[in-house]
């Protein structure tokens, strides 16, 4: 895993810097995705980004580097603000629909995680719910927490984010289609919300979509 100081020394990469976001991505695509999710508009998506762009010290940081087993991107803070890293050797299959809804997943991370450091007052507010889990326990898991508040106040409008970024695309499916795809790294299969066919209609979407037609022997044995 990159080390923020390692980050900054491979600065050969496509450096994209935009007011707050500043990207270091060695994947052409992948940084043209992140332009794409930074030009959305609608929802909470549209109004996070604003507030990237607008708010002092809202500083998100994004590199590409190696992750564990079953993890293809995390964001956590540091002094520089929040950063996240994506394992593109584990997406290099996706879909580009799929790469900007990790991208704006980890967003919503990094808002979430610079809420509770710059806007603290408002963070409770807003997000109660983080507060009262965070209490709860000795040991808290805060990116737990974080997917908790995710599946209950961001899924609809992170779906209606991957819609706006189809139109611009000229790319049209269904509603069910961005809100399955919502759910991606959430933690679906517990959410009481959803009944078993959902579960799995949700898993066989999300397959679908990282491995976009490659592997499908493993879509098969992995996620049924
Ligand atoms: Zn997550």
């Amino acid at each position: 895993m990159l080390t923020l100081s390692l980050l900054f020394a491979v600065l050969d990469a496509n450096v994209v810097s935009a007011q707050n976001v500043t990207s270091y991505f060695e994947s052409e695509r992948l940084t043209q995705i992140l332009n794409k999710v930074h030009a959305l508009q609608l929802g909470k998506v549209g109004a996070l980004v604003a507030q990237f762009d607008t708010s002092k010290n809202w500083n998100w940081i994004l590199a590409e580097g190696s992750l564990p087993e079953n993890t293809n991107a995390v964001t956590q803070l540091s002094t520089e603000g929040a950063y996240t890293i994506i394992d593109m050797d584990k997406l290099k299959y996706a879909t580009d629909l799929s790469l900007a809804r990790t991208i704006i997943h980890e967003m919503v991370h990094a808002h979430l995680l610079l809420s509770f450091i710059y806007k603290n007052v408002n963070a409770s507010v807003e997000y109660p719910g983080i507060v009262r889990a965070w209490a709860a326990t000795p040991t808290p898991d805060y990116n737990a927490i974080q997917h908790q508040e995710m599946a209950e106040s961001f899924v609809d409008d992170i779906a209606l984010a991957l819609k706006e970024y189809n139109y611009y695309e000229n790319r049209f499916t269904d509603n069910s289609v961005y809100i399955d795809l919502a759910w991606g790294g959430l933690d679906f299969e517990n959410n009481v919300s959803l009944n078993d066919y959902d579960r799995k209609r949700i898993q066989i979407t999300l397959a679908k979509a990282q491995l976009n037609g490659y592997e499908k022997a493993e879509i098969m044995t992995a996620f049924q």
